[in-house]
């Protein structure tokens, strides 16, 4: 007979997305940058490039505190919303919206991870993980803050140039 599949088990799998994606999204950052045309967008990528390290670490100290291997789950959501990141890349390279296009991926990319950070964080505490929880708040403090920025580039980007690319 199957054990039973308890919230244990399903933080653990999600636990394993997340460290997928985080993985995959380090190798997507640093191409964002440098497909990007504005300075701002190449440094914010940089930037969020550096503190997905950090995530990716933090994650690790997750698992270590469920005892378990730090091991990813393969996340088609993730290598689907970058996929759809490298179509812009190519089909837009050289073009004058290219930025506006890298920043509503990036911003894609930030929901899906603002959506498992939230939910691990409130399965953590059910669960009793709670020295998870300040590890995962501070990693879904930084996705909201890179979201935010990526929205005032955006705003910063409309403004200079949204018109004159319609
Ligand atoms: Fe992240
Ligand atoms: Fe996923
Ligand atoms: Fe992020």
């Amino acid at each position: 007979m199957a054990t039973e599949k308890t919230l244990n088990d399903l933080f653990h799998d999600t636990l394993k997305d997340i460290y997928f994606a985080e993985k995959q999204v380090l190798k997507a950052l640093p191409k964002m940058a440098r497909a990007a045309q504005s300075e701002e967008a190449k440094a914010g990528f940089t930037q969020h490039r550096d503190e997905t390290q950090g995530q990716i670490e933090r994650l690790q100290q997750v698992f270590e505190l469920l005892n378990k291997p730090a091991r990813g789950k393969t996340c088609e959501a993730i290598l689907g919303i970058i996929a759809e990141g490298e179509d812009i890349m190519e089909e837009y390279k050289g073009s004058a919206v290219i930025d506006a296009g890298l920043i509503s991926a990036a911003q894609a990319v930030e929901h899906y991870e603002i959506a498992r950070y939230s939910t691990l964080i409130s399965w953590a505490k059910l669960i009793g993980l709670n020295d998870a929880v300040p590890l995962l708040q501070e990693s879904l403090a930084e996705e909201q803050a890179t979201d935010k920025k990526l929205t005032q580039l955006a705003q910063t980007w409309a403004t200079a140039k949204g018109k004159k690319a319609a």
